[in-house]
């Protein structure tokens, strides 16, 4: 049996790749820095470190979890967004670093004191590293899945403290009748739902309510834009993250509802986040 750190990580790197394991290096380093409570960097720097039996047994079981393609997130229950850490489990999505450039501009256009809403929230990865980043803005945050809530609130309070976020259950717009807001934002389920099942085997492991959405994705992105013109305030902003496929319709949509829009394109140049101005 393996004892050093080192050797270990070696190990395990060949077994991932062994496994089709997109990038088993990257995987092999969190699994077993997380296991071990230490810094990536530790992992060179104490190569010959020894091991417990009961460390090595918990490596071995994360393993054979992430070589059955749960994603690395879900086994060690957390994911830095923002660099923020977030808690995460199968009832949240995973948040993605795209997201990071929807947060930006929430920030750039939620004016001093703006109340905002985040909707569809899941693990609260938007409206918390909003708040933390701008502790002046009134943010509301829902989700329709209580589960999810659960663990939103739960960060929200280990990253920010109590009471910072108002967190409200239910569908889209049906718990705010008549209340306005200066700026909406979301990152709502836009995936296809006819790619269900055919996309990496990682994508499996995550809500599909969070995920995919019917008429190629569009369905509930367009009902959030039809409801936003009631519920935002003059000059308001609607923010959303979009599949990179879906720009045109976003704009035919946007305009119809009476909204300017812009898209913008992510890091990787995709037409990724909307931007509709009332
Ligand atoms: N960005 C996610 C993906 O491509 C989708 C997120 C969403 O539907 N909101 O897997």
């Amino acid at each position: 049996m393996i004892l050093l750190l080192g050797e270990l990580v070696k190990n395990l790197i060949l077994r991932l790749k062994d496994g089709g394991i997109e990038n088993p290096s990257l995987d092999a380093e969190i699994l077993v820095s997380g296991v071990l409570e230490i810094e990536r960097y530790k992992l060179v720097t104490d190569r010959d470190r020894l091991l417990t039996k009961e460390e090595i047994q918990k490596i071995e079981k994360y393993t054979l979890r992430r070589l059955k393609f749960e994603p690395v997130a879900y086994i060690t229950g957390v994911k830095e967004f923002y660099s923020v850490d977030f808690i995460v489990n199968k009832d949240v999505l995973i948040p993605r670093p795209e997201t990071e450039l929807l947060v930006d501009m929430a920030i750039y256009w939620g004016g001093t004191g703006a109340k905002v809403l985040d909707l569809c929230t899941g693990s609260g990865a938007i409206a918390v590293v909003l708040k933390h980043s701008r502790p002046d803005l009134d943010i509301y945050a829902s989700d329709i899945s209580e589960k999810a809530l659960k663990i939103a609130k739960k960060n929200a309070l280990g990253i920010l403290g109590p009471k910072k976020i108002n967190f409200i259950k239910g569908d889209l717009f049906t718990p705010f009748d008549g209340e306005k807001f200066n700026l909406i934002v979301s990152n709502p389920p836009y995936v296809d739902a006819a790619l269900k099942g055919k996309l990496q085997k990682e994508i499996d492991f995550e809500p599909e309510i969070a995920l995919f959405a019917g008429n190629k994705g569009t369905d509930v992105i367009k009902k959030i834009i039809e409801d936003s013109a009631d519920h935002l305030e003059e000059n308001g902003v609607l923010l959303l993250e979009i599949g990179s496929d879906q720009h045109d319709f976003i704009h035919k949509n946007g305009k119809k509802c009476g909204f300017t829009v812009s898209i913008l394109n992510d890091y990787a140049g995709l037409p990724r986040v909307a931007t509709l101005k009332k």
